[in-house]
C-alpha cells in the first residue's frame, strides 16, 4: 500500500474541501453512503434551527413564514439540476415505493389519455433483480385493478440488454428500470432503453436510488416520462428522508395519481369536498411533507451546489479503479469474485464482491471501522461518494481487508450472527 501517493491524490483531488461538508465518524473510513449518505453539517445547523426558531419559537406561522409549504416543490427544484431536469417538474415527498405506486398509475393514464385499451397494453416490464420493492408495487397494483388491466412481466437484465426490442415490445405498456442495480452496480442504458420504449409506444419510469448524487443523469434529454429516487443514499438527506419524483413537463397537463391528498388539490386551503389535482408537479403530492426530515434533505443539497455531476462521477470512477488495483496488488482478487462490470462506463459507484464468507467479512471490517454492507445471497458492497471519500480511504479499508484476510478473524463466532438490518 503506497500511501504516500494516495495522500498525493487526495491533495490534487478538486472535490477534496467537499469532505469538511460532513460529519465524518471517528476513524471511520465509510464506504456505505449507497445505503446511508453522512450527516452534513448543514443538515445538523438546520434541525437544530427548525426545532429551536421555526417550531420551537415561530410555531406554526412557520408554514408561512419559513416556506414550509412550499418545501416540497423547494426541494425538488434543488434536486433537478443534480438529475438532469429543468424545474418544475420534480418533487420531494413520501418513499420511492409510495411514489411508485403513484408513477405507475399515472403511466397508465398517460396510454389513456392516447385511447389506448389498458387489455391491449397491460405489462409492466422490470428486470427479475430489480430491488424488490419496486416488483412488489406493481404487484399491488395488478392486485387492485386486474391481471388484465396491469401485469409484471419479468426480464433477466443480461437478457434484457442483449436484445431490447424482443423485450420492449407493441405490449408493453410501461418500462420500470432502475438505473444502476443495487446489488451488482450494473448501470444500464437508459437513454438507449427509453428510446427503445418510445418507438413503440411505452412508457418508462427510471428508479434512480443508485444514481441521485452518484453520476450524471440526464433525465431531461433522455426523454424519460417519469422518475423516482431516494435522497438518503447519494443525496445524504438522512434515514427515511423523504424521496422524491419527476414527472416530464408535457405529461403534467393531462396525468392522474390515485393518492389524491390534499397537498395535491389546486386549492389545498379552499377545504373543498370534490377533488381538483394542481396543474404542476405538485399534482404528485398526497399528505403533509414532514418538514424536520424535508428540511434535513435541503440542507443536505447544500454540498451539491458547487460542483457539477461530471466532477463528481470522474472521481468516483478513479476511486473505483483505485479499489481494484489495490485489490490486484494485495493478492485478494482471486477470493473476491466481482461481480459489478469492470468496465467502469457500465458501473454505478459502487463495487459488489461474492465470497461464501461475505457477511462475517463484512462484519469483521465494521468491527476494524471500515463500514461496508452486506447483500444476500453473498453480496460484499462497497459503495463510494466522491463528496467525502478519499483515496486514503480507499487504501486503509484494502489494508484492513487484507489484514482481516490473512488472519482469518471474520471466522470468530461474533462475526457469524445476523442482526435484523444487514
Ligand atoms: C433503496 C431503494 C429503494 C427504497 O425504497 P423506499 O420505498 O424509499 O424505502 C427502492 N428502490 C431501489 C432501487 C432502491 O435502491
Amino acid at each position: 500500500m503506497n500511501f504516500a501517493e494516495l495522500e498525493r491524490r487526495d491533495a490534487a483531488d478538486p472535490l477534496a474541501e467537499l469532505r469538511n461538508h460532513f460529519v465524518i465518524p471517528k476513524n471511520t473510513v465509510y464506504l456505505d453512503g449507497n445505503s446511508l449518505g453522512l450527516l452534513t453539517h448543514a443538515t445538523q445547523r438546520r434541525v437544530a434551527d427548525v426545532t429551536g426558531q421555526q417550531w420551537g419559537q415561530d410555531g406554526i406561522s412557520s408554514w408561512n413564514q419559513h416556506g414550509w409549504v412550499h418545501l416540497p416543490r423547494t426541494v425538488g427544484d434543488k434536486l433537478a439540476p443534480i438529475i438532469g431536469a429543468q424545474p418544475g417538474q420534480v418533487i420531494c415527498c413520501d418513499s420511492i415505493s409510495v411514489n411508485l405506486f403513484k408513477a405507475l398509475s399515472a403511466a397508465f393514464t398517460v396510454l389513456d389519455a392516447r385511447g389506448e385499451s389498458r387489455r391491449a397494453r397491460k405489462q409492466v416490464l422490470s428486470t427479475a433483480d430489480n430491488f424488490p420493492t419496486d416488483l412488489y408495487m406493481v404487484q399491488g397494483l395488478q392486485q387492485l385493478v386486474g391481471a388484465e388491466n396491469c401485469e409484471l412481466v419479468l426480464a433477466e437484465e443480461a437478457e434484457l440488454l442483449a436484445n431490447l426490442a424482443h423485450h420492449i415490445t407493441a405490449e408493453t405498456a410501461i418500462v420500470m428500470l432502475t438505473e444502476v442495480n443495487f446489488r451488482s452496480g450494473r448501470r444500464l442504458p437508459m437513454a438507449e432503453i427509453i428510446q427503445q420504449a418510445h418507438a413503440v409506444g411505452a412508457v418508462v419510469i427510471v428508479d434512480l436510488a443508485h444514481s441521485a448524487g452518484a453520476l450524471p443523469v440526464e433525465l431531461d434529454e433522455w426523454q424519460a416520462d417519469f422518475a423516482v429516487g431516494c435522497t438518503y443514499k447519494y443525496l445524504n438527506g438522512g434515514p427515511g428522508a423523504p424521496a422524491f419524483i419527476y414527472v416530464a413537463e408535457r405529461h403534467l397537463p393531462t396525468v392522474t395519481q390515485p393518492l389524491s391528498g390534499w397537498f395535491g388539490h389546486a386549492q389545498p386551503f379552499a377545504f373543498d369536498a370534490t377533488f381538483a389535482a394542481a396543474t404542476g408537479i405538485e399534482k404528485m403530492l398526497s399528505g403533509t411533507p414532514s418538514i424536520l426530515a424535508m428540511s434535513a434533505v435541503d440542507a443536505a443539497l447544500d454540498a451539491f451546489s458547487d460542483v457539477s455531476m461530471e466532477q463528481v462521477r470522474e472521481k468516483s470512477v478513479q476511486l473505483a479503479e483505485v479499489f481494484l488495483a489495490l485489490l490486484d496488488e494485495s493478492g485478494l482478487a482471486g477470493e473476491f469474485d466481482c461481480i459489478s462490470p469492470l468496465d467502469s462506463e457500465q458501473r454505478g459507484s459502487q463495487l459488489s464482491f461474492a465470497h461464501p464468507e461475505a457477511y462475517a467479512i463484512c462484519q469483521a471490517l465494521i468491527e476494524r471501522k471500515v463500514i461496508a454492507d452486506f447483500r444476500a445471497p453473498n453480496y460484499l458492497r462497497f459503495g463510494f461518494t466522491p463528496l467525502y471519500t478519499s483515496f486514503k480511504d480507499v487504501g486503509l479499508a484494502l489494508q484492513r481487508l487484507q489484514e482481516i484476510m490473512q488472519t482469518r478473524t471474520y471466522l470468530e463466532p461474533r462475526f457469524q450472527t445476523r442482526q435484523a438490518v444487514t
